[in-house]
This record gives structure tokens, C-alpha cells and sequence, in this order.
């Protein structure tokens, strides 16, 4: 059985999602094709209203990916250089690199261990005059504590962009009782479609969304060369589109993304049981806020035994990952700020371990991992 489960095991398996939806995609791909309608057909407008109505979103605004999405959210708040955006630095470097482009400066506060996500109290501790936005990333698939940044956000009269790359379809139930969709609670929430993610498409996209119909106007027309009228120009914008053979993948698989949550809960479930007996490692906490679609299922491996579990597991054909191996504040690019001390943000990057998980995930497949895991310990 181990011989088997060990050869199919994938950190995310595509290949078995598109066997199982293959009839319906390829028959939309097709269409595009047929039509030649390449660039904005019409179902990139389809889309983008679906996953509007989806997430409860007054817009959506389609682009090229989620690293643009970011850019163009911050283009559309009319900030100016020296600006500063308090950030996460445990995250993917997208997040922080379009801050830099844009000669704003990203201010690196410390995560949760229990969550991953932005410290509050860090946020408040880090606010100055030239604060701007607090830019929370709602990391592995789980939302950040979005009433109390909203909070702070509103006090301080700071703008709130989300970055729900990783985190799509999660919500967020407020103290009144109120839920709502990651990235629509904020001025605006950025997403990306890059294969890997929840929601992801062939090749590249990315979205913004928004319930503020003239951000998402400006931003929609910054993703569009700076156009409202076509060769007409009135600020400086980008090219950054979705494509339809993008949208129409999307767009099928959209009407997955529920089933897909699911699915990748059950797996997590699974790892819950399974090794929360082991006392060296930590299986992800869920914040009750915020439902989990588990992007990531994120162990904290205690000891210093996080590289020899790898190795282990990479040894029985049982890929893991570390997500992130080096802080955003430690990298070379950011050179300038290597003496800030963010000590859970570090720690969490010695010990951090994300296992497989997609939403094809057999049984089979989990038990094998999770016993190999026992074995190493044992
Ligand atoms: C994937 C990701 C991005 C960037 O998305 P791309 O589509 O690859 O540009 C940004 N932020 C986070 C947290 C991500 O995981």
C-alpha cells in the first residue's frame, strides 16, 4: 500500500482535479477558442459577476495575476512616496515587492504562532503620521482578526487592503453576528488564480475586489492602461488582464470552490486526529472568527526537528514544503531592515512545515502520511 500511496502523493495534485472536471472545462476552453474572443470576451465579464456574487462583492475586477492586484490596489489610493504600509513579513514576497515599486515603504509588524496572522497589537504599536494602510494577508486560508483592523483602520483613518491570495472563500463573522467573504471587508481585497491556489486557473490571473464602486472604477482603469475611453488616457496605469481561456477555467471551477473547501477541511480533519497526540508538534489552531480553507495545513515542529521530518518524509516519497523558509525582513532585497526583531515571525520559520493538501487527497493518501509522520517520531 505504501509503495502506491507514495507515488501519487502531490503537495497539490492538478493533474486528478482536471481528470475530474475535465469534460466542462475543456468544453469552455473550446468556446473561447471558437469564438477567438482571447482578450476580454465576454466570459471574463461572466466571471467576474460570478465570483462577485460568490463572495458578496458590489465588484470585481479582474487582472493578471495577484501580484498586479496588489499593485493596482495601492495605485488606486492616490498614496505618495514615503507612505507607509504596516504589513505582515511572514508572507509571500508579492505582498511587500509592490510596496517598494511603488516608492512606499513597507513597515514589517509580527504575526500570531497560534493563526500566522498580523499581530494586532503590533499594528497599533506601529502606526505613525505617514501610516497609510494596513495591508493584512490572510495567510494559509484563514482570515486575519478583521474587526479589530477595521477598528484600528477607522481610528487611525488608515485604508485597509486585503491580500486574500490564499484565502478565498473564507469568512469572517463580526461580533453582531454578520459574516463576510475575505477580501470585501476592507476598502479592498486582492486574490490570485495562480494554479496552486483555491481558486486557480491554467497560466496566471488575479482579481481585486471591492464595495466601493469608485475604488473599484479607478482600479479597474488603472488595470486598463489608465483608460476609461478607449485611447484615452487620464493617469498613468498598467496592462494587466485576465484572459477568457483564464476566466472560462475560472469559471467552471468556481462553481467548485464550496466543494473544494470541503474537501480540504476533510483532509485537515484528518491531520487534526490523526497527530495531535504527538507532543512536538502543533497542528494549525482555528481562530473562531474566521471559517479555514486551508490553503496550507500548517504543523509547527518543535526541537529543531523540522528539516529531519522533511528529509523523513521526502525519503518515504511524501513531499512538504516550508512556507517560508526566510522572513520578509531578513531577505537580501530588504537588506536595509535586517535588525528589526520580529522573534515569533523568525521562530515560526525554523519550525514551520505545510503538508500536502489539495482537494483530491484519498484517504489512502492521508493515512500513509500521517503514519509515516508517527513513525518518525516514535
Ligand atoms: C500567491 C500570492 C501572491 C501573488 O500572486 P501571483 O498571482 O503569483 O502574483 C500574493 N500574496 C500571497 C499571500 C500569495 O500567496
Amino acid at each position: 500500500m505504501s509503495e502506491i500511496a507514495a507515488e501519487t502523493i502531490r503537495m497539490v495534485d492538478l493533474a486528478t482535479q482536471y481528470k475530474r472536471l475535465q469534460s466542462p472545462i475543456d468544453k469552455a476552453i473550446q468556446k473561447v477558442i471558437d469564438e477567438t474572443s482571447f482578450i476580454s470576451g465576454p466570459i471574463v465579464k461572466e466571471f467576474s459577476a460570478h465570483l462577485a456574487a460568490h463572495i458578496d462583492a458590489k465588484m470585481v475586477i479582474p487582472c493578471a495575476n495577484g501580484t498586479d492586484a496588489l499593485q493596482i490596489a495601492l495605485m488606486a489610493l492616490d498614496l505618495k512616496a514615503g507612505d507607509e504600509i504596516i504589513t505582515s513579513a511572514f508572507t509571500f514576497i508579492a505582498t511587500a515587492e509592490v510596496i517598494v515599486l511603488l516608492g512606499l515603504k513597507p513597515i514589517f509588524v509580527d504575526v500570531n504562532a497560534d493563526d500566522f496572522n498580523i499581530n494586532i497589537a503590533a499594528i497599533e504599536k506601529a502606526i505613525t503620521p505617514k501610516t497609510k494602510v494596513i495591508l493584512p494577508v490572510h495567510l494559509f486560508g484563514q482570515c486575519s482578526d478583521m474587526e479589530a483592523i477595521l477598528a484600528l483602520a477607522k481610528k487611525h483613518n488608515l485604508y485597509v487592503i486585503e491580500d486574500c491570495a490564499q484565502a478565498i472563500g473564507a469568512n469572517f463573522t463580526f461580533s453582531d453576528g454578520k459574516s463576510k467573504s475575505a477580501g470585501t471587508m476592507g476598502n479592498i481585497g486582492t486574490t490570485s488564480f495562480f494554479p496552486s491556489k483555491n481558486l486557480g486557473c491554467f497560466g496566471d490571473g488575479g482579481a481585486l475586489m471591492t464595495n466601493d464602486e469608485a475604488l473599484g472604477k479607478k482600479a479597474a482603469q488603472i488595470a486598463n492602461h489608465g483608460s476609461k475611453v478607449r485611447y484615452y488616457h487620464d493617469v498613468v496605469g498598467i496592462n494587466s488582464r485576465l484572459d477568457s481561456i483564464q476566466a472560462a477555467v475560472l469559471n467552471e471551477k468556481l462553481k467548485h470552490l464550496n466543494d473544494f473547501s470541503t474537501r480540504r477541511n476533510k483532509a485537515a480533519a484528518y491531520y487534526d486526529e490523526a497527530l495531535k497526540s504527538i507532543a512536538e508538534l502543533k497542528t494549525p489552531q482555528r481562530f473562531k472568527k474566521s471559517t479555514h480553507v486551508f490553503h496550507q495545513y500548517t504543523l509547527q515542529v518543535s526541537n529543531g526537528k523540522r528539516d529531519a521530518l522533511k528529509n523523513f518524509l521526502d525519503s518515504k516519497g511524501i513531499p512538504a514544503m516550508v512556507y517560508y523558509p526566510l522572513p520578509l525582513h531578513k531577505q537580501a532585497v530588504f537588506s536595509e531592515m535586517k535588525d528589526i526583531s520580529l522573534p515569533i515571525t523568525e521562530q515560526l520559520a525554523e519550525d514551520v512545515l505545510s503538508l500536502p493538501m489539495h482537494t483530491e487527497l484519498s484517504e489512502n493518501q492521508l493515512s500513509y502520511i500521517c503514519t509515516t509522520i508517527k513513525e518518525f517520531f516514535n
